[in-house]
């Protein structure tokens, strides 16, 4: 089901004078007056225009470093008065909400950990009712786009209409090169339900290390998300969070001029040769769905005949073959194996259910 949700887009609150994609960095942690001085001035100088720094660090497991707390909100507003920079953190109470809005805080994020948790987003959600400032949040920990809505759901409810959503992967238990796995159907899912949300991707958190981060961040903007949320310290590697996945304000720099964007539709470009080739492109969709409903046919008919004939419906000896002839049919047409396996297996799927259909009528029809 669609969303109704109708989302301001904070671009418009936030940078109306920046062009996409915003922009937003700062360190994991605040943790010490210098640390974030610095930071937020190496990044203003870099053209950066929104701040982060976690104040209160939701960690996986105890005894690491769980931010400075509330005295480290007199060292955003010490950046927000130096640098002009707009300056924003996470929050995870109640507590975090009052204690953030009092120090002039300009936009909240809500954590992985948080938006995984109905009760938690609920509170804070009565929290923020009535205040004008952006809250983007995050996906939760497990792949679950409807618990990711549902927490969206309930800011709205509350009357907060600067939604915007990052997207920071998802936990796996199998081993990978992404500290968060991206699983970029997620976001683009979301996307797709409701698309009037501002999406920013944190290549950082799905990183886990800083090589993989430009990688991350140009998937992202050809994917057509609104921004990028990447952690940033003078030291990364001496940082009391997330050492590995940092960067300095000036590879940040680097990394952004690097970046391609790549837009929907670029001014000037005329979409005739485009919509002559999606013509083309829904005429060959049409013989695909004509081709279909009849295999769909001949599936039925074969069917029919098993269950006259009191035979299995799996013949995995016949699979096999169609298998083979299609994937060796396909390799002369230059189209991978993997999509022309991936694309049979659905199709043999559904002939079984449709078969099964047809022993099953056969059982109640007996009884
Ligand atoms: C963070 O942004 O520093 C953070 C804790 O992120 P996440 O909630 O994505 O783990
Ligand atoms: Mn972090």
């Amino acid at each position: 089901m669609e969303s109704t949700i109708k989302i301001k887009k904070i671009k418009e609150w936030a940078i109306s004078s920046t062009e996409k994609p915003i922009i937003i960095s700062g360190p994991c942690s605040a943790e010490t007056e210098k640390q974030v001085m610095q930071t937020a001035k190496q990044l203003k100088a870099n053209g950066i225009e929104i701040f982060r720094a976690g104040i209160w660090k939701p960690r996986t497991r105890p005894n690491s470093f769980e931010g400075v707390g509330t005295p480290g909100l007199e060292w955003l507003k010490q950046v927000k008065a130096e640098t002009g920079m707009l300056i924003s953190t996470e929050v995870a109470n109640v507590k975090h909400v009052y204690e953030s809005i009092k120090a002039g805080i300009d936009m909240i994020w809500i954590g992985a950990r948080t938006t995984a948790n109905p009760f938690a987003i609920q509170e804070i959600a009565d929290a923020v009712r009535g205040i004008k400032i952006p809250v983007l949040i995050k996906n939760p920990v497990n792949p679950d786009v409807e618990l990711w809505i549902g927490a969206i759901e309930r800011f709205y409810n509350a009357g907060i209409t600067n939604i915007g959503a990052i997207h920071r992967g998802f936990s796996g238990f199998e081993k990978s090169i992404y500290r968060n796995i991206p699983q970029w159907q997620i976001p683009i899912e979301l996307k797709t339900r409701i698309p009037q949300i501002p999406l920013i991707c944190d290549p950082s958190h799905i990183a886990g290390e800083r090589k993989l981060l430009q990688e991350i961040s140009q998937k992202a903007m050809d994917l057509n998300f609104d921004g990028l949320m990447i952690e940033s310290h003078t030291e990364p590697e001496k940082a009391w969070s997330d050492a590995k996945q940092q960067i300095t304000p000036k590879a940040l720099k680097k990394l952004l001029d690097d970046l391609i964007i790549r837009q929907e539709v670029p001014p000037g470009i005329s979409l005739e040769t485009l919509d002559d080739l999606r013509f083309r492109i829904d005429l060959c969709d049409d013989e695909m769905i004509k081709i279909l409903e009849k295999r769909m046919k001949l599936v039925h008919s074969i069917g029919l005949y098993k269950k006259e004939n009191n035979m299995t419906i799996l013949q995995p000896g016949r699979w096999d073959k169609i298998l083979k002839r299609n994937i060796n049919k396909g390799l002369q047409k230059n189209l991978k194996t993997d999509f022309v396996t991936k694309i049979f297996k659905i199709i043999h799927q559904e002939s079984i259910n449709e078969q099964t259909k047809i022993m099953n009528y056969k059982i109640k029809a007996k009884v």
